[in-house]
């Protein structure tokens, strides 16, 4: 056949997200989903959609979604964008910041593996500032880059570890330059930069209903930032797709989001079963840094991160192993329920037996 696509559709490398098999039941800790329940006045809400309703286009000003975000957030809606998934609001973010042939993003050697290839996609220049030895994150050295702007995964991924507030606040006044702040676990720390953007313009601030709120499947995410960046994301979203967040997703992610109570306690387990993973992993000889997301990262000396994976994928338990520079003798481990992490805790007492 003769080739029909363009040369960008030819070259480009695509992200891989972790798998997802169907070939048996896994206990499954490689997405990082959440393992309780949406909340019930989401499922109320989506009980509640008219389905007659679906002939017609969604809400295009989202004034619904954007005013739940906006109450839960202590901003005002015109501070917030929405979209499909906080994937999508970064395609976007790399396209409204960051100028081709110009000097570039810069975000850390080892992070969210979507920023190099927005990146390559976008042809922006990739500026890659490596992380300390221990995988803390220096902003000062993104800071002496000549970048056009930063992006900054906080909690890392997958890395896990966390940047507090006031360190970011120091960068961001600093920076002078635009500020992405990727938060797509920041439910299971408690350092949003959300209150900064009240004070900087140069911040935006990136979140997603998939973690935090159980509600991966639906894709939907928000940006918070000044309205003059909230409209720059939405010239670009309009010059692909006027309506990226539908009706039922609106109107769950919206009673979502009102019902904070419920997600504070179920994330509340996260975290804590997060620390019995951690320390459970530490006492079988595991070094594991210091997560403050709703996963882990972890190596045990002498063995191959590789063979980790493989050796719990046989015991029907899913992690994620990356074959990169740094990390490939690690395994990252989403933190399950409690059952699920017993069952990780079994798999791997098991193989190390
Ligand atoms: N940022 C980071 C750091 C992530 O790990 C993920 C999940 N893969 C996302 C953003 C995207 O999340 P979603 O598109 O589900 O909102």
């Amino acid at each position: 056949m003769k080739n029909y696509l363009s040369k960008k559709a030819q070259g480009i490398v695509p992200y891989v997200a972790g798998e997802q098999p169907k070939d048996k039941k896994y206990v499954k800790l490689n997405t990082n989903e959440n393992p309780y329940p949406p909340s019930p006045k989401a499922l109320e809400a989506y009980k509640n959609v008219a389905f007659a309703d679906l002939r017609l286009y969604p809400p295009l000003s989202m004034d619904k979604l954007k005013s739940a975000v906006a109450a839960a957030e202590g901003v005002s809606p015109e501070n917030v964008f929405c979209g499909n998934g906080s994937d999508e609001i970064l395609a976007f973010c790399f396209s409204s910041f960051f100028d081709p042939d110009g000097q570039g993003a810069a975000f850390a050697d080892v992070t969210y593996s979507f920023y190099p290839v927005f990146c390559d996609f976008f042809n922006i220049p990739k500026v890659i500032v490596p992380l300390e030895e221990d995988f803390s994150q220096d902003l000062s050295k993104l800071q002496k880059t000549s970048a056009q702007g930063f992006v900054v995964a906080n909690p890392n991924a997958p890395t896990g570890m966390g940047i507090e507030r006031d360190v970011m606040e120091k960068f961001v006044a600093e920076s002078g330059r635009i500020v992405i702040a990727d938060e797509a676990y920041m439910p299971f720390f408690g350092q949003s930069a959300v209150p900064l953007t009240k004070k900087y313009d140069n911040l935006l601030v990136c979140k997603t209903f998939s973690k935090g709120y159980s509600l991966a499947g639906l894709r939907c995410g928000y940006a918070v930032g000044h309205p003059d960046l909230i409209s720059g994301l939405e010239r670009c979203r309009d010059s692909f797709n006027s309506y990226p967040v539908d009706s039922v997703c609106q109107a769950v992610c919206a009673a979502a989001i009102s019902d904070g109570a419920y997600y504070a306690e179920k994330n509340a387990l996260v975290i804590s079963e997060r620390e019995r993973l951690s320390k459970e992993l530490s006492r079988r000889g595991f070094f594991v840094l210091p997560s403050r997301a709703n996963f882990v990262f972890a190596k045990r000396e002498g063995i191959a991160g590789r063979e980790v994976y493989e050796k719990l994928r046989e015991r029907g338990v899913l992690v994620r192993h990356f074959q990169k520079p740094r990390i490939s003798d690690f395994c990252r481990i989403t933190v399950g329920s409690a059952a699920e992490n017993d069952a990780l805790l079994a798999a791997l007492d098991d193989f190390l037996r």
